[in-house]
């Protein structure tokens, strides 16, 4: 029913790890060209072997390394059809002992390294005449808040804020622009948490289950198909439901 993405280039940055690895994952199955971008050259490597898929070492937050991902994907594939710019980082920090420098790093690696990457893949994408970019958000910051991330909160939500705009400039050139914003998902870096811990995040989500990394690579992929054509602009909360409780109450009397 869907029409194929076999074929299509698609570029995935923080596709070492987590999200951004099923993301690639999925869009490989696919039968899509993909690239990952992400910084530790070991991990990005390491990730691209397992899932047969290019690489480039690029930090985001940097406007000449979004450049390079660009490039990168016209020299090894031809071309952009899909941006996943997922790339992200969420250090806990409470806001009374929040530095300048906790502020600027998760700005510039989540919002600055988004908007730079979208800017640097657009003459690509515009070619491409299906362009498609799904930005990585959170319910963090644009549904829920989180203590010790008031500045990923923000960059989260001000992701949301880029893209509507975004989605506007880019609409008569046939570039949608949207956004996943998952919830609780199981991640390596969740894996070594402790089941008493998985247990507490389970237990907050009406489904029971944490999401996949594929749950979310899914979204990315729906969003890229011929058929979403004309869904632009649009927050695509992917949450097993967590989100839905008014209250603890109505968790508990499920
Ligand atoms: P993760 O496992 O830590 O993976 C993050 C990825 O981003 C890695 O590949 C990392 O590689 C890369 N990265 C980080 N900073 C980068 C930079 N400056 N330039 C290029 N690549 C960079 O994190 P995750 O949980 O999968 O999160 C991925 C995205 O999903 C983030 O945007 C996050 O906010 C969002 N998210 C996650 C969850 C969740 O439950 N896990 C929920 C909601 C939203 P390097 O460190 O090697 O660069």
């Amino acid at each position: 029913m869907f029409t194929s993405l076999a074929g299509r280039s698609v570029v995935v940055t923080g596709g070492s790890k987590g999200i951004g690895k099923g993301i690639a994952r999925v869009f490989a199955r696919t039968g899509a060209k993909v690239l990952i971008a992400g910084r530790d050259a070991e991990t990005l490597a390491a990730a691209a072997k397992e899932l047969g898929v290019a690489h480039v070492v690029a930090d985001v937050s940097h406007a000449a390394d979004c450049e390079l991902i660009a490039r990168t994907a016209m020299e090894r594939h031809g071309g952009i059809d899909v941006l996943c710019a997922n790339a992200g980082v969420f250090p806990d920090r409470r806001l009374a002992e929040m530095t300048e420098t906790d502020i600027d790093d998760v700005l510039g690696v989540n919002l600055k390294g988004t908007m730079l990457c979208v800017r640097a893949c657009l003459p690509a994408l515009e070619a491409s005449g299906r362009g498609r970019v799904i930005l990585t958000s959170s319910i963090t910051g644009p549904v829920t808040g989180y203590p010790g991330w008031s500045h990923y909160g923000a960059s989260k939500a001000g992701q949301l804020g880029f893209m509507r705009t975004a989605a506007l400039e880019l609409a008569p050139k046939g570039i949608t622009v949207n956004a996943v914003l998952p919830g609780n998902i199981m991640t390596e870096g969740l894996a070594g948490m402790g089941e008493d811990y998985l247990d507490g995040m389970r237990a907050a989500i009406p489904m029971r289950r944490l999401g996949s990394v594929e749950d979310v690579g899914h979204a990315c992929v729906f969003l890229s198909t011929d058929e979403a054509a004309f869904i632009t602009g649009h927050p695509l909360v992917v949450d097993g439901g967590q989100i839905l409780p008014e209250s603890q109450d109505a968790l508990g009397v499920l």
